[in-house]
């Protein structure tokens, strides 16, 4: 195993874990992979709170937006709805929100959900459509209801009564793009779109005053069946926190995710003693060790923990994930996972 790879952990006291932990400093002795983002060791995935942890770089300025809030005395939640906010806004971004690509009928359908450490309490909203910032929606619901899940139309007529404004959320270019799908399906006499196209910005908070929260929002897998729910908005798939532990978020192929309950496996991981990263990697090994498709999954997970820890894993390379504080933001890249290291599995691999 290469040794940025290397998840292993020693014995460590928090002291020491402080001494450790400017994020700032990360970048010595990291090892730079074949992409731009480095990887860090175990020892230098640490931080101070408030530390954001979101997955892919587009989650930088999302987080970056979120710790603005944090500055100006915002609340916690107000952080991350108003980081996730950011990316859902962005047309730019494919797969989330405002850009958000579409269905196999040609409609955007957008899930989210947000977790608030402190009750348990949490929110969620599923094929969502006609409103750009799901991820507020299932505060609301969290905030305002007795319910954790409200999905489609009663998820729409629900936006509509808490004044959220309703409007298309699907893209000129994302409308063409699907047109050409369409027809190519036709001719092949085929439903729904092979997984592309997909992305979720999942965020994660350790705050200032040691509560944990999190919150995830993505239009799903591309071209989709109608009415096709991933992960994401999946309290313990796409998403987990536990005040006491810590939080995790996926972005990958939902249904890879969400059938292993891989967001509360990597907590309850954390919970046993792991550190976050090697909480993630192991998540992955055991759900590959399950799975008829082995390493072929296309997930990815990350991860913090009460004292500032965290980490972040994926299938095939690795992925690229954000980390903020108050000292830097960055983008950092996640070891990979491939058949080829397999290492301690907790599940039965025959
Ligand atoms: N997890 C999302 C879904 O399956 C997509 C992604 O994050 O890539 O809907």
């Amino acid at each position: 195993m290469a040794p940025e790879n290397d998840w292993r952990m020693t014995p460590m006291s928090r002291r020491r874990f402080l001494r450790g932990s400017a994020l700032s400093a990360a970048t010595v002795g990291a090892t730079t992979s074949l992409r731009s983002a480095p990887v860090l060791s175990l020892q230098q995935l640490s931080a101070s709170a408030p530390l954001f942890v979101s997955t892919w770089p587009f989650g930088k300025p999302a987080n970056e937006a979120g710790m603005a809030v944090l500055t100006a005395g915002g609340l916690p939640l107000d952080a991350i709805e108003r980081g996730i906010g950011v990316t859902e806004s962005d047309t730019t971004n494919s797969s989330v929100g405002l850009g958000g690509i579409p269905n196999a009928e040609g409609v955007v359908q957008l899930d989210a959900c947000i977790m608030s450490g402190p009750g348990h309490r949490a929110g969620s909203v599923a094929a969502l459509e006609g409103y750009a910032h799901p991820i507020a929606i299932a505060r609301r619901v969290m905030e305002t209801t007795r319910h954790v899940m409200l999905v489609g139309e009663g998820a729409g007529k629900f936006a509509e009564h808490q004044g959220f404004e309703r409007g298309s959320v699907v893209s000129a270019k994302q409308k063409a793009a699907w047109k050409m799908w369409r027809k190519e399906q036709q001719q092949a006499s085929r439903g729904e779109g092979k997984p592309k196209n997909h992305d979720t910005i999942a965020m994660i908070l350790l705050a200032p005053d040691g509560n944990i929260y999190g919150g995830s929002s993505t239009s799903g897998w591309g071209y989709k069946l109608a009415g096709r729910v991933g992960d994401s908005p999946i309290i313990g798939g796409g998403l987990y926190v536990s005040n006491k532990v810590g939080a995790a978020g996926a972005t990958g192929i939902g249904e890879n995710v969400m059938r292993y309950c891989g967001s509360f496996l990597v907590v309850e991981l954390m919970r046993q003693g792991m550190h976050p990263q090697e909480a993630c990697l192991e998540t992955i090994r055991q759900i590959a060790a399950m799975d008829p498709k082995g390493f072929d999954l296309s997930i990815n997970f990350i991860a913090l923990d009460r004292s500032g820890r965290f980490g972040a894993a994926g299938t095939g390379q690795g992925f690229e994930y954000s980390v903020t504080t108050r000292e830097s933001s960055r983008v950092l890249q996640s070891p990979g996972l491939t058949s080829t290291d397999i290492g301690p599995v907790g599940g039965n691999r025959k």
